[in-house]
């Protein structure tokens, strides 16, 4: 006997439901082996670093525990002739810019170690698209020593530039979280990865003029925890306009922060 029509519904139905459930399945399954592939190839990265002798990432030739050796240190691209409060570079000798002394950011400093240009651009697209997050310790203890250099005041807490969670599932980590764990480390003290959180995906900033920037940005992250009284420093990779910087700045002040600074890796101005 043929099936009547409201059979054939439910039968289609179910069909859609199983071919829905399979589809996801597929899905969770591609992403489980995606994940599984990419920590065995982070775990044969590692093994291979262990086993190959570390070279000095400038001349190639010397044995060098750091990122650059002691002699090709000095030709790094450091920052310099930036202004104190918002790290922009100005032709100016005044220790802060125009801008800062009409309209100030948020934030209290702004470090950043080197401009963003060979080999430390190089390096941190390495770190971010080559897969390659081992990098960030080696990173990290250049930014130490140039803070270190320059005399800048040690906060008490350490925050990394959240990413939104869809894009730290595709990327597999957040390259601010991982330098800014590796300075906690380095320089001793407390680092909290969760107290700030993007809450919206938001479209790439680079994009965007300075005022979609900020539009772009607004209402995208928020502060889970009350610091009243705490000095901070914001830790990122790279630093352009400072709008990133400057949103959560804002909030961490709103939140009670008594002073916020910025230290990032590379500037791209
Ligand atoms: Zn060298
Ligand atoms: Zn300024």
């Amino acid at each position: 006997m043929a099936p009547s029509p409201a059979a054939d519904r439910r039968h289609t139905k179910d069909t859609d439901i199983e071919s829905r459930n399979a589809n996801e399945r597929s899905i969770i399954g591609h992403t489980t082996d995606r994940k599984i592939a990419t920590k065995l190839r982070r775990v044969r990265r590692q093994i291979a670093d262990w086993l190959t002798p570390q070279r000095c990432d400038v001349c190639q030739q010397v044995h060098s525990e750091t990122l650059v050796c002691n002699d090709c240190y000095p030709s790094l691209p450091f920052q310099a002739g930036c202004c104190d409060r918002c790290g922009q570079s100005y032709a100016a000798t005044e220790t802060y810019c125009g801008r800062c002394i009409e309209s100030p950011p948020y934030f209290d400093r702004c470090f950043s170690a080197f401009r963003y240009e060979s080999p430390i651009s190089d390096q941190i697209q390495h770190l971010k698209y080559g897969d390659c997050p081992s990098l960030a310790r080696k990173l990290a203890q250049l930014m130490v020593r140039e803070l270190v250099a320059n005399n800048i005041t040690k906060p008490q807490l350490l925050v990394p530039v959240p990413m939104h969670h869809q894009r730290l599932h595709t990327r597999g980590f957040n390259q601010a979280a991982l330098l800014c764990r590796h300075l906690a480390n380095e320089l001793k003290i407390e680092h909290q990865l969760g107290l700030v959180r993007k809450t919206r995906s938001t479209a790439p900033q680079v994009d965007l003029t300075l005022m979609q920037r900020k539009s772009n940005l607004r209402g995208a992250f928020t502060v889970t925890r009350p610091t009243v009284n705490s000095d901070i420093a914001i830790i990122d990779d790279v630093l352009t306009t400072g709008s990133t910087a400057n949103e959560i700045a804002k909030l961490l002040k709103r939140n009670g922060a008594n002073d916020v600074q910025v230290w990032t890796l590379a500037h791209t101005l």
